[in-house]
């Protein structure tokens, strides 16, 4: 696997590939649920890229960006152990050397749900993606079910500017418990891990959106909301201050 560390350096790898490009964007802190994106890519394309960016564009509130977990070793053993050609691992200063002059910004959707709680954040994932995109120029581009509303908007987003990108969507992949993984389940408290799993659970259980809320509600769960969009239940919790997202097909 080769490790390229700036946008300069992937340029010059990028312009000696005539192989279709698979494309996985993370924040790193991998899991399974990452993974099934990876192996997916993997499966579809001659050549795979995945960058781990944590982006401080998408994070609304700075205590969130500093306690984000984040593991780059055990990362680049995962991606190594698959087989994944590049990895792209830049900087924020590299990402962002205008600072943050320009966004991307979508007027409808991104005010709902999770733009509704996280002001700012999906102008700051649209630009970051939108960079990614221009700097890797994949073919394919996988993206999880778990965001499901940052997966509209990003399909939106190509559809709008006219990028010839084909988004793949990849199912949640859930622990046992039915708790969907996620880096920030890392930071759950064993007690608090137990409160994700209930919320889970119930948000999977299918019912009255009332009933649903009320459920959560009895245990003590602090919705931001639970509402129902397109084919989907979709919930955001906050678990002593670590802030979870779900959703369900109905
Ligand atoms: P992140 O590193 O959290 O920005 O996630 C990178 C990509 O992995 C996004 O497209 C997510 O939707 C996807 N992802 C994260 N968790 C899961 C999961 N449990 N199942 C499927 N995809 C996931």
């Amino acid at each position: 696997m080769i490790i390229l560390k700036s946008v300069e350096e992937f340029k010059i790898w990028r312009s000696k590939q005539t192989a279709t490009i698979g494309f996985v964007p993370t924040m790193g802190g991998l899991h399974q649920g990452h993974l099934s994106l990876m192996e997916k890519s993997l499966s579809q394309n001659e050549t795979t890229v995945v960058s781990v960016f944590l982006n401080p564009t998408q994070f609304n509130n700075a205590e969130d960006l500093k306690k984000y977990p984040s593991s780059i070793k055990e990362d680049l053993a995962i991606l190594k152990s698959l087989n994944v050609d590049a990895l792209f691992l830049p900087t924020t200063a590299n990402m962002y050397p205008e600072g943050y002059n320009y966004l991307i910004q979508e007027q409808v959707i991104s005010k709902t749900l999770c733009g509704k709680d996280r002001p700012g954040h999906f102008e700051g994932v649209l630009t970051v993606v939108m960079k990614l995109l221009n700097i890797v120029k994949p073919q394919k581009l996988y993206m999880g079910e778990k965001d499901f509303q940052q997966l509209q908007l990003i399909k939106g987003m190509i559809k709008d500017f006219f990028m010839d990108i084909e988004l793949i969507p990849v199912a949640i992949v859930r622990e046992d418990s039915g708790l969907a993984l996620s880096t920030r389940n890392r930071r759950l408290s064993a007690e608090s891990k137990s409160k994700a799993i209930a919320f889970a659970k119930i948000l999977q259980t299918p019912g009255d959106l009332n009933e649903t809320k009320s459920k959560m509600e009895s245990l003590g769960l602090k919705l931001d909301y639970l509402e129902d969009w397109k084919d989907r239940r979709l919930a955001a919790v906050q678990i002593d201050n670590i802030r979870l997202i779900d959703n369900v097909q109905k």
